[in-house]
């Protein structure tokens, strides 16, 4: 049988596909992409005569059984999505464990991850970290999200759009504190890459305050809880813990 490769893309600058990348898009003859026509300029680039199909969230898995039956007749098959790594935040969940289920070969060619990139530079501790991925988009939602991480102590790793980035960041103010330390990692690997480091109150108010701050793709990262923190947050969970049992009967 042939096998499925889970091969990862630039995240906005297209000299960071790997040569191995490029090499096993020539080589499939199938290229399961988000989006194809997104696509279409990167398989140009390296050579790629594959044909490609439409894999997103709506059709995984109709999809998938195709793509499984493809492999199971020899044929090989990459795994792509818009940018960066497939499956992070991104398409192609069904389709890995539906090839791994069927007891074929699923292999990766690692490249560009935003969450991975921001870290890398954000001097946050990175021994330990956590990915969110995107928060809810209504801010009820949200907000309870957030209230939920407030006592974590490992490093937080958000992806935010342009269109929430002031919301999300005045939230993750009010609940985490304005003086927990954030980084804001934008448009990385392109043009306009910014990093900023400031404590979570600064950085809301610059974003809210400088319409140049809210363009472009967004990783946030948030330093853990620590000290008065996660004590403040540990005491109001033993409060909130203490009446909820004494409701009990
Ligand atoms: N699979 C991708 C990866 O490996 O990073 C993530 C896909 S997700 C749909 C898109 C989100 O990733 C964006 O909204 C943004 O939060 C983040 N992102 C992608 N490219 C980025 C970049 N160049 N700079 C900053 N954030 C980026």
């Amino acid at each position: 049988p042939g096998q499925l490769w889970v091969v990862a893309t630039p995240i906005g600058n297209l000299d960071d596909l790997t040569l191995r990348a490029a090499e096993v898009l020539r080589r499939v003859t199938v290229i399961a992409a988000e989006d194809t026509r997104h696509s279409a300029p990167l398989l140009a680039r390296v050579g790629s005569a594959a044909a490609t199909v439409a894999l997103h969230e709506y059709n995984e898995r109709e999809q998938c059984e195709r793509l499984v039956e493809r492999m199971r007749q020899g044929e090989d098959v990459a795994l792509i999505s818009d940018a960066g790594t497939p499956l992070v935040s991104d398409p192609g969940f069904r389709l890995v464990r539906a090839a791994r289920a069927a007891g074929l070969v699923v292999s990766p060619v690692p490249g560009a991850c935003a969450a991975i990139a921001a870290l890398s530079v954000a001097g946050l501790p990175s021994d330990r970290f956590v990915f969110e991925g995107f928060l809810p988009a209504k801010p009820a939602g949200r907000r309870e999200r957030l209230q939920l991480l407030a006592a974590e102590t490992r490093t937080l790793i958000f992806y935010e759009s342009s269109h929430r980035i002031a919301e999300s960041l005045a939230d993750m103010a009010a609940v985490f504190g304005p003086a927990r330390e954030g980084v804001l990692a934008r448009e990385l690997t392109k043009r306009f890459e910014t990093i900023l480091a400031e404590p979570l109150g600064a950085l809301a108010e610059r974003v809210a305050t400088d319409a140049d701050q809210r363009r472009g793709e967004f990783v946030v990262l948030v330093g853990g809880a620590h000290g008065e923190d996660a004590d403040r947050v540990l005491a109001e969970g033993r409060r909130v813990f203490a009446t909820l049992t004494s409701e009990l009967p």
